[in-house]
C-alpha cells in the first residue's frame, strides 16, 4: 500500500471511505458527478459502459477515474444492482462555500441488489428479495426479507433438495451466507452472493436485534422461538439491511415462520417443469402466471405470484378464497371493481417509502388517490350480498383522515422533487403562504420597476433579467445604452447590450432570494413532518395494501374464471383426485385446434396410472394439466376442468423431460435419476407424482428395469397417485400382478402410414407403438421408413419368443424377490447405527457403544 500522506487531501477523504466498505463500489459525489476512481472506476468502466479517464495524480500517480452525472444515476444503479453489485452513495454533507479543505462527505445509503425500494431499482411485479443462509452441520436456517414490503419470514429446510427447492421459489436478487456454509454448489445459479462473519449469525445477537426491531420482550407471539438456526438468519439478514439504510426500517413490524404442514411442497425440479411464472427457457411466455394474471395493480400481480409458487393446505383459507372469488362472479363485480382497484397502484411498495422517509411528492399524491379509492369499493362490495368479500373488506380501516391530510397538505400535481419546491399546497400553512407571497409580491414588484424604469428613461428595450452568478440586473441594448441614466451602475457588457445594477433592484433581490429559499426549507420541514404524521397509521395502512392486493388477486380470479371457463373445485378428506373434463390451462390458451378434455380418476383402488401413447399423443400436456389442476385448487381458485374433486395433497411431484444440467456438469441420466431419487425418497400416500418416461438416456433393458422397478416401488411401498407415462410397452402388464395399477392411453388414428393424434385419454394400454407413424410425419424420407418398417418386422418375428419368456422372468422375479426386496426387515445393527450421533457421545460412552454393536452382530 503506497504512502497515505502522499495523497490529496481530497483522496485521502475518499480513501478513508472507501475503507468502510472496500468490497463495494464507491459513488463519490463531486457537484454534478458520482466519480469512481482506482479499481472501483476500471470495474464500473467495464460494467456501465462508460468511459475510463484519468483524474491529476495522487501519490505521484495519475488516478484511474470514470463517473456519472448525479441526475442520471439512477439508471446506473438500476444496471448495476441487476448485475448483483452493491453501491456506496457518498454525498457531500457540508458547505462548499465555508470548507476548508475537501467539503465534508459521507456515505448516506448503500444500495444493494436485495434491499432497494426506490421504484427506478425495482422489477415492478416481481418480489425482489434478499435471503440469508446459515448451516449448522447438515441443518439449515432460512431467512428472507421483502425490503420493498417488510415481508420478512424464515424456516429450516430438512435437507439439500429443500433447500434448493426453496431458492427457487425465493429467486433472491442477494444472498447471505454463512461463511461456513457447505452447500456452496447449490448457490451457483444466484447473483449477489455475499460471505458474511459467523458471528453475524449469532443465535442471542439475533434474538436481541429481532425484540429490539419490533419492540416486544420475546418472539413468542411470533410463534418463531423454536426455530433457532432461522432465527440466526434473520439476524444477520436484519443486521445487513439496517446497515444498508443507515436508519431505522419501521415498515418491518414481525416475522413469520413458514411451517411445511401449512403448504404443498413442491421440488425445485417441479417448480421449474410446470412452468408457474418462468418457461424452461427463462421467460415468462406461455407460463400459468402469462394466461392468469391480469391483475390490475403491480402488488396484485406479485401476491399471485407468490401464491402460485406455494400452494396451501389450509382448507379453510382456500374456501374462504373461493366463495369471495364465487361471490364477485354471481354479482358480475370484477367489471366494476377492477378500474377502481387499478387507481390503487402500488400501495404496498408506496408504504415502504413512507416508512424509510424516502417517499418523493407523488408517492404521496398516489397514496392519496388510493386511499381516495376506498370509499367507492367500499359501496361497491356493500351493494352486493358478499359476505366473504365484505368480511376481508372490513379488514381495512377507516383513512379518511390520511386522506384529508394529503388532500390539504400537497398540491394538485406537484414536482418529481421536494427540492423544486411547489410541493406543499397552498392554504396548508400558514407561514409558507406568507413567504411565498412574499416572494411572488417581490416578483410582482420587479415588473412594475421594469415599467416604470421604462417610462422613465424612454428607453424601450429596457428590461429585467436575473441570472445565477450576477442577480438581478437591468439590461439594455448597445445601441441605447447611451441613454442609461447616471445612477445606474454597470455589471456586465455583452456583445449586443449592457447590464446594470440600481440600489432598490439589490433590495429587491435580496427579498425575493430570501422569501424563496425560506419557503423552500419550510416546506422540506413540513414535507418531513407528514411522515411523522403518517408512520402511527404505518400498520394499519400497510394491512389494507395487503388486503387491496388480496382483492385485486381474487377479482382477478374470478374474472378469469369467467372467461376462461373454470369451475370451483372440491375438497375431500379422502385421498384421490376425480377430475371430469380437466384442460391444461396454457395449452388450450396457445393451440389454434380446440383442445380436447380428458377426465381423470386416481383413488385408493387406483393409484398408479402407465399411459403410453405415441409421441405427441398428449401425454405431457395431460400429466401437467392434472399438477396445475391440484395447484390452482389449493390457492384458492378456480380449475380449468367441468369439476374436480381433490383429496389431500401434501407434495407435487414431477419428472418430466429432462435435459443436460451442463452448468453442474450431469448429463441427461443423471439428472433424471437424480430426480427419481428425490421422489422415491420423498413422496408418501398423499403425494402426487408425475413421471413422464423414465429410463431414457440408458440401455433398454437398463431402461426399462428400472422404469419398472420405480413404478413397482411407488405402487406397492408408496401408494402415491401417480401417473406413469411410459414407451416401454412391457410396463403395460403391470396392472395384472400389482393392484392399484391401471393403464390408460392417449388415442391416435393411423392411415397410410400417416397419424392423427386424437388426444383424448382412454382405458386400458394403447394398442401399439406408433414411432414410425410420427416418424413420417415428422418428415423422415419415405424410403426410410419403409426400411424401419422392414426392420421392424425382422426384429418383431425374431423377439416375440424371447421377449415373451423376458417379460415372465422379469413377473417370476418380481413374486420371489420382490416381496422379500420392498419388505425386508431392517436390520437391528443398521438401524443401530443410523440412531447413532458421534458428536454427541463422550469417550467413554463410545465405547460402550462398541460394544452394543458388537453383539448385535
Ligand atoms: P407427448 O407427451 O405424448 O409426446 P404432448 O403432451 O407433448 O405429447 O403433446 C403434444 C402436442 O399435442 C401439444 O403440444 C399440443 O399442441 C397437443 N395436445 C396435447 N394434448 C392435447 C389436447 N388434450 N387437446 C388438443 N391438443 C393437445
Amino acid at each position: 500500500m503506497d504512502n497515505f500522506a502522499q495523497h490529496t487531501p481530497m483522496m485521502q477523504q475518499y480513501l478513508q471511505l472507501k475503507a468502510q466498505n472496500p468490497e463495494i463500489l464507491l459513488f463519490y459525489r463531486m457537484g454534478d458527478f458520482y466519480e469512481l476512481f482506482y479499481d472501483d472506476a476500471k470495474k464500473a468502466a467495464a460494467l456501465l459502459d462508460i468511459s475510463l479517464t484519468k483524474r491529476g495524480q495522487s501519490a505521484g500517480q495519475p488516478i484511474p477515474m470514470a463517473g456519472v452525472p448525479y441526475h442520471a444515476v439512477e439508471g446506473y444503479l438500476a444496471k448495476l444492482v441487476q448485475l448483483g453489485e452493491s453501491v456506496a452513495i457518498c454525498e457531500q454533507i457540508g458547505d462548499p462555500a465555508t470548507a476548508k479543505g475537501p467539503v465534508e462527505r459521507q456515505i448516506v445509503r448503500i444500495v444493494t441488489p436485495g434491499t432497494v425500494s426506490d421504484e427506478a431499482l425495482l422489477p415492478e411485479r416481481t418480489d425482489n428479495l434478499i435471503v440469508a443462509l446459515y448451516q449448522e452441520r447438515d441443518k439449515f436456517g432460512l431467512a428472507s426479507l421483502d425490503m420493498a414490503s417488510g415481508r420478512f419470514q424464515l424456516c429450516e429446510p430438512a435437507d439439500t433438495a429443500t433447500l434448493a427447492a426453496e431458492l427457487q421459489r425465493l429467486r433472491p436478487a442477494e444472498l447471505l451466507y454463512c461463511e461456513d456454509f457447505q452447500e456452496m454448489a447449490l448457490l451457483t445459479p444466484y447473483s449477489g452472493l455475499r460471505r458474511r462473519p459467523i458471528w453475524e449469525f449469532e443465535l442471542s445477537t439475533a434474538i436481541n436485534e429481532l425484540n429490539r426491531q419490533f419492540g416486544t420482550k420475546d418472539l413468542r407471539a411470533f410463534g418463531v422461538e423454536k426455530a433457532p438456526l432461522g432465527l440466526s438468519a434473520a439476524g444477520c439478514l436484519l443486521q445487513y439491511a439496517k446497515e444498508t439504510q443507515r436508519g431505522a426500517l419501521p415498515h418491518i413490524q414481525s416475522i413469520s415462520l413458514q411451517a411445511k404442514q401449512d403448504i404443498i411442497q413442491l421440488d425445485a425440479a417441479t417448480r421449474r417443469n410446470l412452468e408457474l411464472t418462468q418457461n424452461l427457457t427463462g421467460g415468462t411466455d406461455n407460463t400459468l402466471a402469462s394466461v392468469l394474471d391480469k391483475c390490475v395493480t403491480p402488488m396484485g400481480s406479485r401476491l399471485l405470484k407468490r401464491w402460485l409458487h406455494q400452494p396451501i393446505r389450509q382448507r379453510q383459507t382456500l374456501l374462504q378464497r373461493q366463495q369471495t372469488i364465487g361471490e364477485l362472479i354471481a354479482a358480475d363485480l370484477p367489471d366494476t371493481l377492477q378500474p377502481l382497484l387499478h387507481n390503487i397502484g402500488d400501495m404496498e411498495r408506496i408504504l415502504t417509502r413512507v416508512a424509510l422517509r424516502s417517499a418523493r411528492p407523488r408517492d404521496l399524491t398516489r397514496l392519496r388517490a388510493a386511499l381516495s379509492q376506498l370509499p367507492h369499493l367500499a359501496t361497491a362490495l356493500q351493494a352486493i350480498d358478499a359476505p366473504q368479500s365484505q368480511r376481508l373488506f372490513a379488514r381495512i380501516e377507516d383513512f379518511s383522515a390520511e386522506w384529508d391530510l394529503l388532500q390539504r397538505a400537497i398540491g394538485e400535481n406537484p414536482p418529481l422533487l421536494i427540492r423544486d419546491g411547489g410541493v406543499i399546497a397552498a392554504g396548508y400553512h400558514s407561514e409558507l403562504d406568507e413567504w411565498r407571497s412574499l416572494s411572488a409580491g417581490a416578483t410582482e414588484y420587479l415588473e412594475q420597476l421594469e415599467l416604470r424604469e421604462r417610462q422613465a428613461t424612454g428607453i424601450d428595450t429596457l428590461k429585467i433579467g436575473f441570472n445565477a452568478v450576477h442577480g438581478y440586473y437591468i439590461q439594455i441594448s448597445a445601441g441605447q445604452a447611451h441613454k442609461a441614466p447616471i445612477h445606474y451602475v454597470r455589471r456586465q457588457t455583452l456583445k449586443n447590450a449592457e447590464r446594470y445594477i440600481i440600489p432598490e433592484l439589490k433590495e429587491y433581490e435580496d427579498k425575493v432570494l430570501k422569501s424563496k429559499s425560506a419557503a423552500l426549507a419550510l416546506e422540506k420541514q413540513l414535507y418531513d413532518e407528514l411522515f411523522d404524521l403518517l408512520l402511527p397509521r404505518l400498520g394499519a395502512l400497510q394491512l389494507a395494501a395487503q388486503t387491496l392486493a388480496e382483492l385485486d388477486v381474487l377479482s382477478n380470479l374470478a374474472e378469469r374464471a369467467t372467461t376462461l371457463n373454470y369451475v370451483a373445485p372440491q375438497f375431500s378428506d379422502v385421498i384421490g383426485v376425480h377430475i371430469e373434463g380437466g384442460r391444461h390451462p396454457v395449452v388450450e390458451q396457445v393451440i389454434k385446434e380446440p383442445f380436447i378434455a380428458n377426465p381423470l380418476k386416481l383413488d385408493n383402488e387406483r393409484h398408479l396410472l402407465i399411459i403410453t401413447g405415441p409421441n405427441m399423443g398428449g401425454k405431457s400436456t395431460y400429466m401437467r394439466q392434472t399438477a396445475l389442476i391440484a395447484l390452482l385448487a389449493h390457492i384458492g381458485s378456480y380449475v380449468p376442468a367441468d369439476s374436480a374433486c381433490l383429496g389431500p395433497i401434501d407434495r407435487i411431484f414431477t419428472r418430466i423431460g429432462a435435459s443436460d444440467d451442463l452448468a453442474s456438469g450431469r448429463s441427461t441420466f443423471m439428472v433424471e435419476m437424480t430426480e427419481m431419487a428425490n421422489i422415491l425418497h420423498q413422496a408418501g400416500a398423499q403425494s402426487l407424482v408425475l413421471i413422464d418416461e423414465i429410463g431414457r438416456g440408458t440401455s433398454t433393458y437398463d431402461g426399462l428395469s428400472l422404469a419398472w422397478a420405480c413404478a413397482e416401488w411407488l405402487a406397492r411401498k408408496i401408494r402415491s397417485l401417480t401417473l406413469f407415462a411410459t414407451h416401454y410397452f412391457e410396463l403395460t402388464a403391470l396392472p395384472e400382478s400389482l393392484p392399484g395399477v391401471a393403464n390408460i392411453h392417449l388415442d391416435a388414428l393411423e392411415h397410410n402410414n400417416t397419424i392423427a393424434f386424437l388426444h383424448s385419454v382412454q382405458e386400458g394400454a394403447a394398442s401399439k407403438s406408433y414411432g414410425l407413424a410420427v416418424a413420417a410425419l415428422a418428415g423422415v424420407p419415405p424410403q426410410v421408413v419403409k426400411l424401419a418398417k422392414q426392420k421392424l418386422h425382422q426384429l418383431e418375428s425374431l423377439s416375440a419368443h424371447q421377449s415373451d419368456k423376458q417379460l415372465q422372468e422379469l413377473r417370476q422375479l418380481q413374486h420371489e424377490q420382490g416381496e422379500l426386496a420392498l419388505y425386508s426387515e431392517p436390520d437391528a445393527l443398521r438401524e443401530a447405527l443410523e440412531q447413532l450421533d458421534p458428536d454427541e457421545l463422550s469417550p467413554k460412552q463410545a465405547l460402550a457403544y462398541l460394544y452394543q454393536l458388537k453383539k448385535l452382530l
